[in-house]
């Protein structure tokens, strides 16, 4: 077995039943890509859509792609066709193109709106109330070509993991206060957080993703 091949083995191990592992492969080349698949692995997230694009028109089709990096709305049309959850949906304009495009190619696309959670990070995510007042609105229930079926975040870069654990409590807290909403789009079952360096505390706090890229792959540089 390759250390790529050890490391899947290992995490699969370690992971309970209900938490998906997602192999973070941006950067990497497609040859340790398929180390992976070579041991029945199947689901990968990048996070740039020229890159992704290149993998998946290369390797083989049974691949469940996911995209995790910021999405510009100019771009979802290349990764419309195929892409299998998009977890970065940062604001209503986007949900909307992803719905657009999706319907273009006959598909209901699945989405996460990933929350700004991190406290003393840059800005990533929609905030909380701005979410929650999409929930509600109208035009969401429109869309019938895209459906939320979780929350994705990621916390703080930092050595402190009290501040990591709340980050994470936060979005465990959002996902319970609004997974009884209920619109034909909208079926919450997933929370995306914990990394390589914080996996273990994200489940313990209610994960049910873990986007996993160095800790399989090694270092990127
Ligand atoms: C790069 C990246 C990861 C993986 O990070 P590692 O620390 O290498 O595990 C996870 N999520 C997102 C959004 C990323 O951009």
């Amino acid at each position: 077995m390759t250390e790529i091949q050890e490391n899947i083995k290992k995490l699969n191990s370690l992971l309970p039943e209900n938490v998906k592992l997602v192999a973070v492969s941006k950067f990497k080349p497609k040859e340790m890509l398929l180390e992976a698949y070579d041991i029945g692995f199947r689901t990968f997230g990048e996070n740039y859509v020229q890159e992704l694009v290149d993998k998946w028109e290369a390797l083989p089709k049974d691949i469940e792609w996911h995209f995790i990096g910021h999405l510009q709305t100019n771009k979802v049309k290349y990764i419309a066709p195929f892409v299998s959850l998009i977890h970065s949906v940062d604001s209503f304009k986007l949900l909307q193109e992803i719905n657009k495009q999706a319907a273009k190619n006959g598909r209901v696309i699945s989405c996460l709106v990933q929350i700004f959670i991190a406290k003393e990070d840059t800005k990533t995510g929609m905030e909380i109330e701005e979410f929650e007042k999409m929930l509600t609105s109208e035009e969401f229930s429109a869309l019938k070509n895209i459906k939320v079926i979780g929350l994705m975040g990621m916390s703080t870069f930092t050595e402190n993991l009290d501040l990591v654990r709340e980050e994470f409590k936060s979005l465990k807290d959002l996902f319970e206060k609004i997974k009884s909403h209920t619109a034909d789009n909208f079926d919450l079952k997933e929370i995306s957080m914990g990394m390589s360096g914080d996996w273990p505390l994200a489940i313990e706090e209610g994960s049910t993703m873990v986007r996993v890229g160095s800790a399989i792959f090694g270092a990127r540089n």
